[in-house]
């Protein structure tokens, strides 16, 4: 996900987006979610995720309205939830993993 293509300002928010941030939010406090996260819309996808940077983690809420942590594979970068993508432990996605030799 290219950084040009998210924002954190308020402006590009819709009210659908609005809801999303409200719907992440909720699930982050229900969840015990702990550290300070910033709400980030993808500008391309109107994906709304939360971002800490401190611990360099992202989440959506997936079709189940479950927050879920959001990945990039560190090869292809193909970007997903964390269920979708399987990362293995070198940060490769199911694809990836099946070209390495
Ligand atoms: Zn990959």
């Amino acid at each position: 996900m290219s950084t040009h293509t998210l924002s954190t300002d308020r402006v590009p928010f819709g009210s659908r987006e609005l809801a999303d941030a409200g719907r992440l939010l909720t699930a982050w406090a229900a969840a015990s979610g702990r550290g300070r996260v910033t709400v980030t819309l993808n500008l391309l996808s109107g994906l709304v995720f939360l971002t800490n940077a401190e611990i360099g983690m992202t989440y959506a809420l997936n079709g189940a309205g479950t927050l879920e942590e959001w990945v990039a594979c560190a090869t292809c970068h193909t970007d997903g939830f964390s269920s979708e993508v399987g990362l293995n432990d070198f940060g490769d996605c199911a694809l990836c993993q099946t070209l390495t030799p």
